[in-house]
């Protein structure tokens, strides 16, 4: 019998802040607590770095901040140093020499790493500030280099839902890039049948599209056919999936048992899905009913498909953070 622990997820490589748990690089010699990242730790690749660290700043340091007098410039107002184009210039170098990744899990709030959270000012007394709207110079860079990669902040990655959006989507492009390295396409296609209900819950027109794709009609060159695939995998995957299409889904996945239920069954069903659509439950709940249904009913084809297990259980949204 098929089951849903059989699902074998390809690793994510993920760019990680390094004082994320990886080292006291912090200004003031500190690191930050992110227990999440010894949880990912066993199924993920992770890359860290520290950019202050790598342009040559120590630790313990001199803090830095984000200048803007319509000019936006990196200062370290204890020493008057302009880090701008030092920062600027690693960050490129940095990225461009990096080779497979899925995604970047970055310390919020920092000058160099935060991500649409930092303070800016506009000057650098640094007594008051403009605004906490900013991005980090190397945050930055990250987010015009690469704007279809996931990227989050730490705190982010704490919300249950923005965290299942993010791992969704690594995970997704961690396979696909072990797909691709097959040149193969059946590889591919076992892709695509994979994850069929997980991008129908994100937009059906697009599923649509790559199914074309995936045909191959015109028997293009394999790399051009996973080379569009991949255009439209970054798209499809942008955006969380909105409840509407996840009902969707999910409609769709219970014709494959619905017959084996008992109109008692079915009623509970849409009660079920009524309290989704009304917010009172979350789509946690709903995969892990609808896997017992499949493994009840050996529906394989549902419990093959990732959208109910888009990454390892370990890390699902019952996660427990202390
Ligand atoms: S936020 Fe970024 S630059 Fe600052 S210590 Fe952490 S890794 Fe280094």
């Amino acid at each position: 019998m098929t089951s849903h622990k059989d699902i074998i997820h390809s690793r994510p490589i993920i760019v990680i802040s390094k004082c994320l748990g990886f080292a006291n690089c912090r200004y003031d010699g500190q690191m930050v607590s992110f227990p999440l990242m010894e949880m990912m730790r066993p199924f993920v690749e992770f890359i860290d770095v520290c950019p202050e660290c790598e342009i040559g700043l120590g630790v313990p340091r001199e803090p830095i901040l984000i200048v803007d007098d319509g000019n936006k410039k990196l200062i370290q107002p204890a020493t008057g140093l302009d880090l701008t184009e030092r920062m600027k210039g690693f960050s490129r170098s940095y990225l461009y020499e990096l080779d497979d990744f899925d995604g970047f899990i970055l310390k919020s709030k920092s000058p160099s790493c935060g991500i649409g959270m930092t303070k800016v000012f506009p000057d650098s007394v640094g007594d008051e500030y403009l605004h906490r709207g900013g991005n980090g110079f190397f945050a930055e860079a990250v987010l015009s280099e690469y704007p279809d990669l996931p990227a989050i902040d730490e705190i982010q990655m704490n919300d249950p839902l923005l965290r299942d959006h993010f791992l969704t989507k690594v995970f997704a492009l961690a396979s696909f890039r072990a797909a691709s390295l097959s040149v193969k396409m059946s590889s591919l296609l076992e892709y695509h049948t994979r994850n069929k209900l997980l991008f129908m819950a994100c937009d059906q027109r697009l599923l649509t599209k790559m199914g074309t794709i995936v045909a191959n009609r015109d028997d293009l060159p394999v790399e051009k056919v996973y080379e569009s695939y991949l255009q439209l995998l970054l798209q499809i995957l942008s955006e969380p999936a909105g409840s509407g299409s996840v009902v969707n889904a999910l409609m769709h996945a219970f014709g494959y048992f619905s017959r084996n239920l008992s109109a008692g069954e079915k009623f509970i069903f849409m009660q079920r899905l009524q309290k989704y659509r009304e917010n009172r439950s979350t789509i946690f709940e709903l995969r892990e009913w609808f896997l017992s249904k499949a493994e009840e009913f050996n529906v394989g084809y549902l419990l093959n498909q990732t959208f109910f297990r888009p990454y390892p259980v370990e890390l699902s949204g019952t996660l427990h953070i202390v």
